[in-house]
């Protein structure tokens, strides 16, 4: 409806003031009234789905059966074992869920955009959740659209409107146009609808619908939620727990089918073999996988990352090319001019006031012009409280603040009137003003493209022809200026004397070329302290440090040299030198090239194309608009959150909240570290499992009696599966031991490094244990009695019942204890128990103290000791049981194997 009113008609309507916005009060009152501008999101699962998830396993249907078929029996207690066991996996896994869930939504909101709002005549950035109808908004390249928007002011203005139409050729808007009857999104040209992302140019728009009053929302209920997307460790985890359950549910089908030979109770061997089977099937090892993910993913913000796709969390891990943009990211992006250039002369402006005592640079001829160029050719906006924009501009209009000049009314005086946005690529802007010496251009840029432009020169107070010798004395400067590490922007101006056709000029299309140079502003910006630690750490952790930057060569070196990123200009290639190679040849060089200057984002996209043609796993930083497709063409891409576009934050996996580039090395120890963690808690639940089937496999084939009871498994599946698996899932790693050595190969799968060693190793040693701790009453009996320890002797002692429940008291026992001992040195591989910090992992220490309470209630408390057929032990034999069930611990203290990484 708004696209056929005019903006006058719209503004009327939404009752909203078209020069200064709404009031504050006013926004607050419509902010109540109509709530928040967030889509409704529909992919929150209820709890009752989430239980229904949880007992929709085959395996639990059989373990129901199970019970029921117990009951039928009147074994009460069996049941209601399975029952309860069931029960607690259940609300276990719920419980985890949940976590995971609400820890993915806190980073959806933190992930959010924001929006640069006009409120009470002044601009602010708020998040885009509190926007309301009647707001002002203004959008540039690279911002998500936050609201539906009547447009008031189009300049150069295009929206990728691909989501609402299908159409992927960004659509051209204009706040002028004026529709007719109804039409859909596509024909409305002065409209622009939420979330689709701005390609070009900027505009200024009035909120016209928030939320689900929006074109988006009011389709969002027919867009399906996106699915959770699978990491490939999840993938791969799929595989094996299929292949493993088939193997798991074979072997059980083999012990009862051998048992049933051996003649032995039939229904508590099929009870057993089902225990057997649901223990040993890893059926949880996906969701171990998202759940510590999701909870690392929240740690990870603690750090300020916010990870946007789950998958990224495992490949940082295996990154070995990190390729970081230099503004910003590995320098501190707070910019001041020290230098100018101006009449021929280079003028030193660090320390001092521009507009104070030394007024050495206001005494240049054309200082005035120079400084007001600057200020009006900059999108940057500074009050009396927020400094807005990018931090070159907002340096710039600095210095001309200094000189006296004030944004506001400077702007008044020379109203703009048109301008060609800066894109990197062209690596140059131009705005057009209509001041009170007639029409006037400003350009300003990267020196070298700017001097191309240029066939004038403003010397003495007057425009000249540019000679040759005074280009080369511009391009001396500059080079003086960048090989100090300074950041050169050339201005210059073309007047619109008497031939200027105003009414032909209504968005204002200002020429670039046959300019007048004026001078040129060389700025600082250090890198940032903890830079060269974190490039140093990287060497370290067999990563390489890349820099791609839009800025000059000479600037690049000075600062990637003190950094360690690179030591010779060999090490450095231009855009230009890159455009002159093929993808072979790039591929071939690709590996010893360290800077990359005056490169443009289409280069950034060969980069990485190369890197990975050379095996490298690539994390490549970006802002702009433009660095979309390099971020998605990288194995991580990753977006800064202070200074990026919307749009390069939504092509990427990861995001920089503090745009800094040693934040990555964090995340990338961290990424390190949650693969090493996922491994643990993995091969934890595969040997223990490992070794439950095994002690039950050895016994049966030796045709000893059961060691084990069907509840004996499932309670110690309940144990032993949930919270110590989780406990070696969360935690805390040393940041040395993972960041002194190379990355993982990405191809490398869990079982290798000793995993398959971990696994067999101590499944076996805890069958073992579990096995002797079995065989140690009749072997004490045989023993005072003078007998051989032979099976048939064995077997025969077992047929005491009373004997039997002892017997399977022990290697319960033991086999419970055992694994909680496996667990603690699960922790790490590495390094004696004794180094270890045992409260630096509570849950750990929570789930193995739980864990021993537990194993020693069934054993002692009257009806649980009913309910398992257990029998209560004396002190001594809790010694003898506490000592075997240590082997593990004992067995780690003396193997202490390398893992991950080695
Ligand atoms: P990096 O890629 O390391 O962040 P960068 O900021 O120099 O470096 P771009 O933003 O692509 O990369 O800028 C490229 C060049 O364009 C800069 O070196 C500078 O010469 C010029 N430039 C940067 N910002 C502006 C601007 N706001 N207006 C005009 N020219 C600019």
């Amino acid at each position: 409806m708004y696209e056929d009113q005019t903006i006058r008609q719209t503004a009327a309507h939404l009752k909203t003031d078209i020069k200064n916005g709404l009031t504050e009060e006013e926004a607050r009152e419509r902010l109540k009234k109509n709530g928040p501008n967030v889509l409704a999101d529909d992919s929150r699962k209820s709890v009752l789905t989430m239980v229904f998830e949880q007992l929709n396993e085959p395996l639990i249907y059989v373990l129901l059966v199970a019970a029921a078929a117990s009951l039928f029996l009147k074994e009460v207690s069996d049941a209601l074992i399975i029952i309860i066991v069931v029960a607690m996996n259940a609300v276990i896994g719920v419980i985890q869920e949940g976590k995971a869930q609400k820890a993915l939504e806190a980073l959806k909101r933190l992930a959010s955009p924001h929006a640069l709002v006009l409120r009470g005549g002044h601009f602010s950035k708020i998040p885009a959740s509190e926007l309301v109808a009647g707001d002002l908004v203004k959008v540039t390249a690279g911002d998500q659209i936050p609201a539906d928007l009547r447009l008031v002011f189009t300049s150069h203005f295009k929206v990728d409107e691909s989501l609402l139409t299908g159409e992927s050729v960004p659509a051209g808007k204009d706040a002028l146009f004026l529709t007719e009857g109804p039409k859909g999104p596509g024909d409305c040209k002065n409209m622009a609808f939420m979330s689709t992302g701005v390609t070009s140019g900027s505009a200024m728009g009035i909120v016209t619908a928030c939320a689900m009053d929006t074109q988006i929302g009011k389709i969002a209920g027919l867009l399906k939620a996106t699915p959770q997307e699978s990491t490939p460790l999840q993938k791969r985890l799929a595989d094996l727990g299929k292949f493993l359950s088939i193997v798991a549910v074979t072997l059980c089908v083999v012990l009862f089918v051998i048992a049933v030979g051996q003649r032995r109770n039939i229904l508590e061997m099929l009870m057993t073999a089902i225990s057997l089977a649901v223990a040993a099937v890893p059926e949880g090892l996906p969701a171990i996988v998202t759940i510590v993910l999701a909870l690392s993913v929240s740690r990870m913000v603690k750090v300020n990352v916010i990870i946007r796709r789950l998958p990224c969390v495992e490949t940082l891990g295996a990154v070995n090319v990190v390729c970081s943009d230099k503004t910003g990211t590995l320098t501190q992006n707070q910019m001041m001019v020290t230098k100018v250039y101006l009449n021929g002369k280079l003028t030193d402006i660090s320390g001092t006031d521009t507009s104070g005592a030394d007024c050495s640079v206001r005494d240049i001829a054309g200082a005035d012009l120079f400084m007001k160029g600057f200020l009006l050719c900059s999108d940057a906006l500074i009050s009396e409280n927020e400094r807005i924009g990018d931090p070159t501009e907002l340096a710039l209009i600095e210095m001309a603040a200094g000189a006296g000049l004030e944004q506001e009314k400077t702007q008044a005086c020379y109203p703009r009137i048109g301008e060609i946005p800066f894109e990197s690529s062209r690596k140059m802007m131009t705005t057009l003003h209509d001041g009170p010496d007639g029409v006037i251009g400003f350009t300003k840029g990267s020196c070298d493209i700017l001097l191309e432009r240029c066939t004038y020169i403003y010397m003495d107070g007057q425009i000249q022809p540019l000679r040759k010798s005074q280009r080369g004395d511009i391009l001396k400067a500059m080079e003086g200026m960048s090989s100090r590490a300074l950041r050169v922007l050339a201005l210059a101006f073309c007047r619109y004397e008497g031939s200027f056709d105003r009414k032909n000029l209504p968005a204002g299309i200002p020429k670039e070329e046959g300019l007048t140079f004026l001078g040129l502003a060389g700025m600082i910006d250090p890198p940032r302290p903890e830079t060269h630690q974190a490039v140093r750490d990287f060497m370290k952790a067999g990563v390489r440090t890349v820099m791609i930057t839009g800025d000059h060569l000479d600037t690049a070196l000075a600062i990637a040299r003190p950094l360690g990123i690179a030591r010779a200009r060999s090490e450095c290639m231009s855009g230009s030198q890159l455009d002159a190679m093929d993808d072979d040849q790039l591929a071939s060089v690709i590996d010893s090239v360290s800077v990359f200057a005056r490169v443009s984002p289409e280069h950034k996209v060969r980069i990485v194309g190369a890197l990975k043609a050379q095996g490298n796993i690539v994390a490549m930083t970006g802002d702009g608009v433009n660095d979309a497709p390099a971020l998605k063409a990288a194995d991580i891409g990753i977006a800064m959150g202070k200074n990026g576009t919307d749009t390069a934050r939504s092509a990427s996996d990861m995001v920089l909240t503090d745009d800094n580039f040693a934040t990555i090395k964090k995340a990338i120890g961290e990424g390190r570290a949650i693969y090493g963690n996922i491994k643990k808690a993995i091969l934890f639940l595969l040997s223990s499992n490992f070794g439950e089937i095994i002690t039950m496999f050895a016994a049966v084939l030796l045709g000893l009696g059961t060691p084990l009871k069907a509840s004996h498994i499932l309670w110690i599946n309940l144990i032993t599966d949930s919270l110590p698996a989780l406990a070696l899932g969360i935690d805390k790693n040393d940041q040395h031991q993972l960041m002194d050595r190379p990355p993982r190969k990405a191809s490398e799968g869990l079982f290798a490094k000793g995993g398959l060693f971990v696994t067999l190793f101590y499944g076996c040693l805890i069958a073992f244990i579990s096995l002797c701790a079995f065989l140690t009453v009749p072997y004490g009996i045989l023993k005072s009695q003078g007998m051989a320890m032979t099976l048939q002797a064995i077997e025969n002692l077992l047929q005491d019942p009373e004997l039997l429940a002892r017997c399977q008291t022990y290697a319960f026992t033991v086999l419970g204890m055992s694994q909680l001992f496996h667990a603690i040195g699960m922790r790490n591989v590495e390094r004696s128990v004794f180094k270890m910090k045992l409260f630096e992992n509570p849950l750990m220490t929570i789930s193995v103290v739980l864990g021993f309470f537990l194993q020693f209630i069934v054993t002692e408390i009257p009806w649980l000791v009913q309910a398992f057929g257990t029998v209560r032990l004396m002190g001594y034999e809790w010694g003898i049981l506490i000592f075997l069930a240590a082997m593990p611990l004992v067995a780690h203290e003396l193997l202490l194997i390398r893992l991950p990484g080695k």
